[in-house]
């Protein structure tokens, strides 16, 4: 029987040989975090580890914390367990941890994805006896059109509306996703305004040396007659509320994984939807799986069923994990303080 140098526990994945968790959901004394997303870097945790890149998110969501940084591929010792964080292209600072006891080498890869968006550090495939994956979007269906195709959807809409005099607006997460976006905009075509969530996190990535376009944060004064041929990248949770009346006539788009799904743009109630995801697709998933080499697999959130049945009959060893990190119906890839709309 292999070393288990993970287990799974009601506090989230600990480490005995290191006394640390990963990414916890409880209060615990020694959290390392893959990234900070709202449902992997939680509060209350005694001491804090994560990537430099990682590091300033993690402060303005969690405020005065005990936080320790790390630049990718350092090893670091903690008790007998031996630990380096490395790239999970999912958001900038995202990390996959890899803990090797014994020569035992597991990998929890947090989120991830393999696309390049650009601002991210690269996914880099990390060789492991156990790798612990997620399954947000492991199912067949999900297949990510590439970038250049997306750039092209999302202009082409934006500039469509500005030629019917509409403000495009765009419900967004804050943290990856808007800013994924704004690098695909083409500036030419009018101005790009911002709600408060999305500058707040703009702001901080900015401050550490992410090349970001110019954008004008909706403060009062700014509206469709300021700044007309805008479009607005907004929370989903202000598309629809009275704080979107300064823009008059709009069209609104929403853009997620969950797009590739019949339905879903309906019920989100927006004009047009793209996909783009921070997560893996099935083909994603399928290949950074393979390349760590790793035999055994650990399913955690999302489609975790299907997807490790998959696995199992691709020949790995493969089961589910439960864990409390969000995306059931939503990916919950927001900050957690939003300011009002
Ligand atoms: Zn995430
Ligand atoms: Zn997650």
């Amino acid at each position: 029987m292999p070393l288990m140098v993970l287990q799974f526990t009601p506090s989230g994945i600990y480490c005995p040989a290191g006394d640390f968790h990963i990414d916890p959901w409880r209060p615990v004394p020694r959290a390392l975090i893959t990234h900070g997303h709202a449902d992997h870097a939680r509060p209350g945790h005694g001491a804090y580890l994560a990537t430099a890149p990682a590091a300033p998110v993690i402060r303005h969501r969690l405020g005065a914390i005990t936080l320790d940084t790390i630049p990718y591929g350092e090893t670091r010792q903690i008790g007998a367990a031996t630990v380096s964080f490395h790239p999970a292209g999912h958001v900038p600072g995202s990390a996959q941890i890899r803990v090797a006891v014994k020569g035992e080498v597991w990998v929890a890869s947090g989120d991830y994805k393999l696309v390049d968006d650009g601002l991210s550090d690269p996914f880099e495939t990390v060789r492991c006896h156990a790798f612990i994956t997620e399954s947000t979007f492991g199912l067949p269906i999900y297949s990510w059109p590439d970038q250049a195709t997306l750039a092209a959807q999302i202009n082409g809409w934006w500039a469509e509306a500005a030629a019917r005099g509409q403000t495009a607006v765009l419900g967004v997460y804050a943290l990856g996703k808007a800013q994924r976006v704004m690098r695909l905009l083409d500036p030419a075509i009018g101005p790009i305004l911002t709600h408060g969530a999305v500058e707040a996190t703009n702001t901080i990535l900015r401050a550490q040396g992410l090349a970001l376009p110019d954008t004008v944060p909706v403060t009062d004064g700014v509206d469709a007659k300021s700044h007309p041929r805008a479009i607005v990248l907004a929370p989903l949770s202000a598309l629809g509320t009275p704080w979107m009346r300064r823009f008059g006539a709009v069209s609104t788009g929403f853009a997620s994984g969950w797009m590739a799904l019949r339905g879903v743009r309906r019920r989100r109630a927006a004009d047009r939807g793209f996909i783009i995801s921070d997560h893996a697709d099935w083909d994603g998933l399928n290949t950074a799986i393979k390349a760590t080499g790793a035999e055994r697999i650990f399913v955690t959130h999302g489609y975790t069923r299907q997807f490790s049945r998959w696995l199992t009959e691709q020949g790995y060893d493969a089961g589910i994990v439960e864990t409390e990190y969000g995306d059931d119906t939503l990916e919950n890839d927001s900050l957690t303080e939003e300011p009002a709309p």
